[in-house]
């Protein structure tokens, strides 16, 4: 096979690879960033969780959406919240959380952890 051949073949194989994983790449990029998102709201608070949106002015109570025992704060939900242990206890192997604990483990979890109580939603 000629050279020019070669690379005209290397050029149809490229091009077919690219459109063939194109979708799954731009769905790959658009889970990263959602998860990313997710973690980043996590950790700083400013998320649609109530405590935030109460400080907001955007709802009249800062109460949990799940237990209702405690303010909805990233905090309550991702260490101490009664209503999410069993995700909690699935995901970190442990029913209630430090902080410190929480920031030990892959951040991932925090994203799991918020996609399952779909209280970001
Ligand atoms: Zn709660």
């Amino acid at each position: 096979m000629g050279r020019k051949i070669k690379w005209l073949y290397q050029c149809i194989v490229d091009a077919f690879i690219s459109v063939a994983i194109y979708p799954f790449s731009v769905k790959f990029l658009h889970n990263e960033m959602k998860t990313l998102k997710a973690i980043v709201e996590m950790i700083t608070g400013h998320c649609r969780l109530r405590k935030h949106h109460h400080t907001l002015g955007k709802v009249s109570e800062p109460d949990c959406r799940k237990c209702g025992m405690e303010e909805e704060t990233a905090h309550h939900v991702v260490c101490e919240c009664p209503a999410i242990k069993s995700i909690r206890v699935r995901l970190y192997w442990k029913p209630l959380l430090l902080p410190e604990e929480v920031m030990e483990e892959p951040l991932w979890k925090i994203a799991r952890l918020a996609s399952e109580t779909e209280l970001l939603n």
